[in-house]
């Protein structure tokens, strides 16, 4: 029977009804419609019982499969997206509850470190007595918790309590409310992410420094279009939301950070030099804009006059006017 179901087509408008009484309902109009996560395709005709309605074939927009619910319960929410789906989100969502209202911090500290520690989500759901996935789950949020830890201000201080007094482990696990293999694994990440910031800062410098030895002795050469001293468009241009594009974009966006973290006065940096170059190249390149475009204004008004003269036949005074003008310049 539902193999028949199936394959049964599309209900369309019905143009005289068989029987004297109510026509048949017509479904055209939810054909595309968007319930939730599904799409309906078709109203099928067959397979309707009298109380149910039709049913429909309908995407999941979830995971793009098809499949066959009811139009009621489609329109009603009560189905909201392929079984599949829709039993896969409940799920999360009530594992997510667990966590939420059941596990204690202290718990969800001692499932993540038994999970720092190696131990499989099987063996730390028996000992917890919680289905693995609710594991899995716990140690996602402590997890979430520790990142933010690692990214905050806290972060930096940890690690700097942990380097002056790095015996202490313990004390300052107490302070921060922290199991020891946490604080160890803060401070630890923190330090990297500090490394390998400094890395890129000094990789920064080296590109700049680089770039900034090409541009600073470079001369004139039309071909090219460089002007001496100058970035040419190609390689930096600014547009005018501000935003600046080009092959030293990433570059200059880096210089631009960098400058943001080092604080240090007297010896110019590598990117402090780069990023003069480059608002010396906009500036001068303004500059050359707009004597183009007042060049080209007093070129348009000249023409403009030298038409009202030639318009009313004063010939003999146009060319006046003209040796006069060919004198100012
Ligand atoms: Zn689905």
């Amino acid at each position: 029977m539902p193999s028949q179901m199936n394959q049964g087509a599309a209900l369309t408008v019905t143009s005289k009804p068989r029987k004297v009484g109510r026509p048949r309902k017509n479904y055209d109009d939810e054909i595309g419609a968007k319930y939730h996560y599904l799409r309906i395709l078709l109203v099928y005709k067959r397979g309707r019982s009298k109380r149910a309605g039709p049913k429909v074939k309908a995407r999941c927009l979830l995971c793009k499969r098809t499949t066959t619910p009811r139009l009621r319960d489609v329109r009603s929410g009560h189905t909201k997206a392929c079984p599949k789906c829709y039993r896969s989100k409940v799920f999360k969502r009530n594992c997510q509850r667990v966590v939420d209202e059941r596990l204690s911090d202290a718990q969800l500290s001692d499932i993540w470190v038994g999970h720092f520690l190696g131990r499989s989500r099987e063996d730390l759901g028996r000992d917890f007595r919680w289905p693995w996935a609710i594991i899995d789950f716990a140690i996602r949020k402590y997890q979430t918790w520790i990142d933010a830890l690692i990214e905050s201000e806290a972060g930096v201080e940890l690690l700097q309590a942990i380097r002056s007094r790095g015996e202490e482990t313990d004390l300052i696990a107490i302070e921060y409310n922290l199991p020891i293999e946490a604080v160890r694994y803060v401070a630890k990440a923190v330090q990297n992410k500090q490394r390998s910031l400094a890395l890129k800062e000094q990789r920064t410098d080296e590109d700049a420094e680089w770039v900034v030895q090409r541009i600073e002795t470079r001369s004139r050469n039309w071909n090219e279009g460089h002007y001496p001293r100058e970035f040419t468009p190609e390689e930096l241009r600014l547009k005018k939301d501000g935003s600046v594009r080009g092959r030293y974009s990433d570059l200059y966006s880096d210089c631009i950070a960098s400058l943001a973290i080092s604080g240090d006065e007297g010896r110019r940096t590598p990117h402090e030099r780069f990023i003069e170059l480059a608002e010396m190249t906009f500036t001068n390149r303004t500059k050359r804009q707009k004597t183009v475009a007042i060049r080209k204004l007093k070129e348009e008004q000249d023409k403009r006059e030298q038409f009202w003269v030639n318009q009313e036949g004063f010939d003999q005074m146009a060319s006046v006017d003209r040796d006069k003008s060919e004198d100012d310049v």
